[in-house]
């Protein structure tokens, strides 16, 4: 039998007389998603977007694709019918045959928008339910809530049958692309990756930027960071990663600082380096994973220091979640079991014993005057390497 694949939008309804710019962006990021996947054609009409002409057993690997696209709410696969009642009630009936099957409660959802079939949205409905209801034994109709719900469309290009409760689920969001740029810094651990991932969803395009600490962090934490850039581009289609040489900027920062203010001193390199990134590359603001109360540098006052040597927006989507919530984010995004991996984070290395949970940032100030910023962010913006990361 021949399925075709429905893809629903959701936000991008709203958009009113940008609607097509935010639809041509969509259509174009599934194109893209699916251009290595399967050979299919991609059509939008009415807040959905049509997938067809693809081989058969491709199609469950083309709807898990879909399932990764912002904009997408919801997947449907269904059952392509002629435009005549009888061939639509024999399609529907071996199509549904084994969810029909199982004693359970159905209606069906008639939709008629091409005007030449003779039967009326009602009309649909009640003759493909009445004969459903006649094939089935087990089924009985609730049209108030239903265990099932078959839908069928009757449009201009084709008719379509389905069952509307095995729809997967979509990310939602906003298309990428339609949202301008920002840049993550991305460490190795749990909430950077979630935050990106949620940016990301509102259609913003991401750079990240990770800080590497080699010898004292391995070449293996340098790949888990990869990793994970690999994982959330399987959303972005591609991530460009920067990776900054942060050695030398902790070892001068840990000879010549107070130890308790090591911490805030190295997050403020890294938020001005990640600016110098950002704005050379595009970027309209910083996204990190902090948020409140988590450690001694994500209290409000550690977070004032840090955010203050940069004026660019910084956008921080955890900021009022419990780390349960992020960890379940993560583990549904896929991130989870690469963060975990015990491969330490630059710092980690350079963690002080007993960090200010209550900084003033003259106090930083001063003690951070001794250091020849400019110089260091010099040095280290000359080191960075750029890798291009694509999903697997
Ligand atoms: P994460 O789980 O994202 O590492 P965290 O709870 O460990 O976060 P911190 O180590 O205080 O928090 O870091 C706060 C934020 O600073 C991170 O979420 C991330 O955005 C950024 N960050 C920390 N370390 C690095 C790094 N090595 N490279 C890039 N960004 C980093
Ligand atoms: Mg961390």
């Amino acid at each position: 039998m021949k399925e075709i694949i429905l893809a629903k939008y959701g936000e991008i309804i709203l958009k009113g007389g940008n609607r097509p710019k935010f639809e041509k962006m969509l259509m174009d990021n599934i194109k893209s998603v699916l251009k290595n996947v399967a050979k299919c054609r991609v059509e939008l009409r009415q807040a959905t977007v049509y997938i067809d002409g693809f081989e058969e057993d491709k199609i469950e690997l083309i709807a898990d694709r879909l399932a990764l696209v912002f904009g997408i709410v919801s997947i449907t696969r269904a059952a392509v019918c002629e435009k005549d009642i009888e061939s639509i009630k024999k399609t529907a009936a071996e199509y549904l045959s084994e969810d029909l099957s199982k004693p359970c409660t159905f209606k069906v959802e008639g939709k008629r928008s091409d005007k030449s079939f003779p039967l009326n949205s009602v009309q649909l409905s009640i003759e493909l339910g009445g004969y459903l209801d006649d094939c089935f034994p087990n089924i009985t109709c609730d049209v108030h809530d239903p265990d099932i719900t078959v839908r069928c469309e009757i449009r201009e290009f084709g008719a379509y049958v389905y069952n509307n409760d095995k729809k997967i689920k979509g990310q939602g969001g906003m298309p990428i692309g339609t949202g301008s740029k920002a840049t993550l810094l991305l460490s190795g651990g749990i909430d950077s990756p979630v935050a990106g991932h949620m940016i990301a969803k509102r259609g913003v395009t991401i750079d990240a930027v990770n800080f590497f600490s080699f010898p004292y962090t391995s070449e293996r934490a340098k790949e888990k960071v990869i990793e994970l850039a690999k994982i959330l581009a399987r959303y972005t289609s591609k991530i460009r990663l920067f990776i900054v040489p942060f050695t030398d900027i902790q070892l001068e920062i840990r000879d010549k600082c107070p130890e308790e203010h090591m911490t805030l001193i190295m997050r403020r390199f890294m938020m001005r380096i990640s600016e110098r990134i950002a704005r050379k590359s595009g970027s309209k603001a910083l996204i990190t994973g902090e948020s409140v109360g988590q450690v001694a540098s994500q209290t409000l006052s550690a977070l004032d220091v840090t955010n203050a040597v940069t004026d660019m927006p910084i956008l921080q989507p955890l900021i009022g979640m419990d780390k349960i919530e992020v960890i379940d984010r993560a583990v549904k995004i896929g991130t989870y079991d690469t963060s975990i991996l015990p491969y330490e984070d630059c710092c980690t290395v350079f963690t002080p014993k007993h960090p200010t949970i209550n900084p003033r940032r003259e106090s930083v100030e001063r003690t951070e005057s001794v250091l020849d910023v400019e110089g260091l962010i010099a040095d280290a913006l000359r080191g960075v390497e750029v890798i291009e990361v694509y999903p697997d």
